[in-house]
């Protein structure tokens, strides 16, 4: 045991994007902060690499709600734009259907819902409407499901939770997202672009509930953006923040242990590297089923809780192109043919159909020096199940083949005369980087109306000092939602 200090102390395990915006809030708090990083790099899935001349964004490809990052900057007054910068992106996603149907979908409503009236042959306004529909369902439970915590019962004693509470009903909670889509927009195309916003949190459309309508709201409404550096230019932004308000990052150090009192009342710090380290308060940004499993050994382990189901994961091919394409833009979606075959073999038989949807996204696009002149970053991944062990080198060999032959039929190429280098994720990676149980991307799916109810606080009651934030614990996964999760968990520390 050692240290004598001035200020309170606050340990943040793990440097994801909750992890580093919890200890910037702390720091701002008046906190001594130091944030533990098992890995040499801080980011967690929100991280890049470099392959040959090409650079990759390891995980999350597509940007919103960036005013959530920008206050990081703002609580600590600092200009954002002195640290990154981001533009808006004019195009949404360029679908593609076996049929030979194409949809460049804008991000500007009027055209989008022009060029979906001409291609589906749907009346003028479904796509309004839809939207319309998303903005109020935000406006009615966004604030009470995302902004604060679910587990405080002041939460629920004001005019505007209790007013949400009673037109929850009308906001298609009873419905599965799928069966929503179906009355709202018919043409089964359009419903399968809307179904797949329930794969944002890693969830299945015919069993999350219609209320899930809310997440094209911050894809369409709000819109979608692109860091300028890519991605990754989030995460070294923010470490450069905290560092220069006086963070201190620790990498390469894996905590062993959250300390807690002989009552098991009380936080007192860390181990790591056999070390104690004690504070007055510890984040943990660690999955909390593996916090729980791996760092509080002597406390009861909450099963119920998290034995929820898993959100999905996903296999990621990051493929160095020597071609560019001028048919693809950021963000492209090959879908399959039977939607319904492919959430039932992710969530049901735990496997991947032979025609799985496959999702493109090439920062070159945008950002020219991902790759080579002449060349494109292709970030190919495909949703898999959470990892139960199946056979993954098999899985990975067939899924390939699959997805080569159905790029190379629509783009009309031999993709692999233009394949220069490859790396791959799977879920047994994911796992071992980051330390997210089964590898899922998103903590646990949102595949029942009580999910938001059942993730795991951002505090533990009876442990005081002790908080949890990122992408497993509330309100859910996804960057803006682990950037709420940080501001939910500090605001609550007194
Ligand atoms: C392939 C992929 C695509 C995605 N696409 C998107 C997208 O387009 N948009 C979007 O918003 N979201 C997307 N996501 C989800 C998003 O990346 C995550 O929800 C978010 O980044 C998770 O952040 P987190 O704070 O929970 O921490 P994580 O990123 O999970 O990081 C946790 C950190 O804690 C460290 N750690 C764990 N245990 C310990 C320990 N004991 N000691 C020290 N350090 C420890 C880990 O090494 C890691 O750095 C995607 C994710 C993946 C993997």
């Amino acid at each position: 045991m050692n240290q004598i200090r001035n200020h309170k102390k606050a340990i943040v395990i793990g440097s994801g994007i909750a992890g580093i915006s919890s200890a910037i809030r702390l720091k701002m708090k008046g906190y001594e902060v130091q944030v533990y990083e098992k890995n040499s790099y801080p980011g967690g899935k929100l991280s890049s690499f470099k392959t040959g001349n090409y650079r990759f964004d390891a995980g999350p490809s597509l940007f919103t709600m960036p005013a959530l990052v920008d206050e990081l900057f703002e609580i600590a007054h600092k200009n954002p734009r002195d640290y990154y910068d981001y533009v808006k992106h004019n195009k949404s996603c360029h679908y593609f259907w076996d049929d030979g149907t194409r949809l460049e979908a804008d991000s500007n409503i009027a055209l989008l819902s022009a060029k979906v009236s001409k291609t589906f042959n749907t009346s003028i306004g479904v796509i309004e409407k839809k939207l319309k529909k998303a903005s109020v369902i935000n406006e009615t439970i966004g604030s009470l499901f995302l902004e604060q915590s679910l587990h405080q019962i002041k939460n629920f004693l004001n005019f505007k939770t209790i007013k949400a509470i009673f037109k929850i009903n009308s906001l298609d909670i009873h419905k599965t997202l799928h069966k929503t889509n179906v009355e709202d927009l018919k043409h089964p195309k359009l419903v399968q672009m809307f179904d797949r916003y329930a794969t944002y949190n890693g969830s299945n459309p015919y069993k999350t509930p219609g209320i899930m309508g809310i997440i094209p709201h911050y894809e369409h409404n709000i819109g979608t953006f692109f860091p300028l550096k890519g991605m990754n230019s989030i995460t070294t932004s923010l470490v450069k923040l905290a560092e220069d308000i006086g963070v201190e990052f620790v990498y390469d150090s894996q905590v062993e242990e959250i300390l807690v009192d002989d009552k098991n009342k009380n936080v007192k710090g860390i181990i790591v590297k056999g070390e104690q380290i004690l504070s007055d308060v510890v984040f943990s940004n660690m999955d909390v089923y593996f916090t729980y499993l791996k760092l509080l050994p002597k406390i009861k382990f909450p099963r119920k809780t998290l034995s929820q189901e898993r959100s999905s994961s996903a296999i990621i091919f990051y493929w160095g192109i020597k071609k560019e394409f001028t048919e693809l833009d950021l963000h492209n979606i090959f879908f399959t043919n039977d939607y319904k075959e492919e959430f039932d073999c992710i969530f049901n038989k735990q496997t991947i159909c032979n025609d799985p949807t496959v999702y493109v996204n090439i920062s070159s696009k945008l950002a020219n020096d991902d790759a080579p002149q002449g060349c494109e970053n292709w970030f190919v991944m495909v949703n898999v199940p959470a990892n139960v062990g199946q056979n993954w080198d098999d899985l990975i060999i067939t899924t390939k083949k699959n997805i080569i032959t159905k790029l190379n039929k629509q783009l009309n190429v031999n993709l692999e005369d233009y394949l220069e280098n490859e790396k791959i994720l799977d879920p047994r990676t994911i796992e071992s980087k980051t330390f997210s149980f089964q590898g899922s991307l998103y903590g646990t799916a949102s595949n029942s109306k009580f999910s938001a109810f059942l993730r795991h606080p951002n505090f533990k009651k009876s442990i005081k000092g002790l908080y949890f934030v990122g992408g497993s614990v509330h309100p859910g996964g996804g960057i803006p939602l682990c950037l709420l999760s940080a501001k939910i968990a500090t605001d609550h520390v007194k």
